[in-house]
């Protein structure tokens, strides 16, 4: 399988790889372990942003991250220039981002694609196992409570435990949730463990990043175009396989394991690349535009 630009799907993640790139030779290399850098986006391109560890840096607790005027300036235009091709695809609850781009209503799924809002506004909920999801939100809830420095983030549908502020407690968090949904797993309930940076989650079997992805793949503005999706953590890895059998780009941010073809190096790398783009198209635009 090959991509728009003619080059194979997955060979681009060698140094060689990449535009025009594709006829050095199949030798070892001592970097052929890292990614390259992304092409530029063009304005056939689909944009799906991460946006914890993506588009803003973290912080001690999810509600205590800044949003820049730069970043929501940088979304604004991006829109404008992609025809609305631009969602934010996040495990956070959409009542949450708008809370953290309180002027913007662009396309967002939250909750790992347990709920999205299209670019038409239209908001899709799947349906979550609401039993088993308050028993365990009880129990979380007086884990969070014994203690001190772990955080339960209720999303409604999701449910997050952090412990970003007591990491030495990463194994017990882990070891508690994981008995926990035990049961719920064993009675067929249908939810599942997620696990990403300094944070356990409890989430709907099924539901993800890339099955959030594929849905917008097939609607305006987004179908046609090429998707690329840009995320920091394991739970992107839903994002990139789908990605992948788009025929998209796949972006890692920052280190890691990861089925990405391309990696930037952090937010700010992130926002560079996309600041490019947007620079570019804009000189682009005629002068009486
Ligand atoms: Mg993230």
């Amino acid at each position: 399988m090959v991509d728009r630009r003619g080059t194979p799907v997955g060979a681009s993640s060698l140094p060689w790889g990449g535009p025009g790139a594709r006829h050095a030779p199949l030798a070892f290399h001592p970097a052929m372990h890292r990614h390259p850098e992304p092409p530029p986006l063009t304005t056939d391109s689909a944009v799906f942003l991460d946006i914890d560890g993506t588009l803003l840096e973290f912080a001690p607790a999810p509600d205590q991250v800044k949003v820049t005027t730069k970043v929501f300036t940088l979304l604004t235009s991006l829109a404008t220039k992609l025809n609305g091709a631009v969602a934010l695809v996040t495990g956070r609850a959409i009542a949450d981002v708008d809370r953290l781009f309180p002027e913007l209503r662009m396309p967002v799924s939250g909750q790992h694609g347990c709920e999205r809002r299209t670019a038409s506004g239209y908001r899709h909920v799947h349906a979550s196992p609401a039993e088993a999801t308050d028993r365990l939100r009880v129990a979380m809830h007086s884990l969070a409570a014994e203690h001190p420095g772990l955080m339960l983030e209720d999303k409604g549908i999701t449910l997050a435990l952090h412990y970003r502020r007591v990491p030495h407690l990463a194994a017990f968090v882990h070891r508690a949730v994981r008995e926990m949904l035990a049961p719920a797993v064993a009675g067929g309930a249908g939810l599942q463990l997620l696990t990403g940076k300094m944070i356990v989650e409890v989430k709907p079997v099924g539901r993800h990043k890339g099955a959030a992805i594929l849905e917008y793949m097939d609607e305006a503005p987004f179908a046609g175009r090429t998707p690329v999706f840009v995320g920091d953590d394991d739970t992107d890895e839903h994002g990139f396989h789908a990605i992948h059998a788009r025929n998209g780009w796949s972006v890692k941010v920052g280190p890691g394991a990861t089925s990405a073809e391309y990696r930037l190096a952090d937010v700010s790398a992130v926002l560079a690349w996309l600041t490019a783009f947007d620079k570019r198209s804009r000189a682009a635009l005629p002068h009486n535009a």
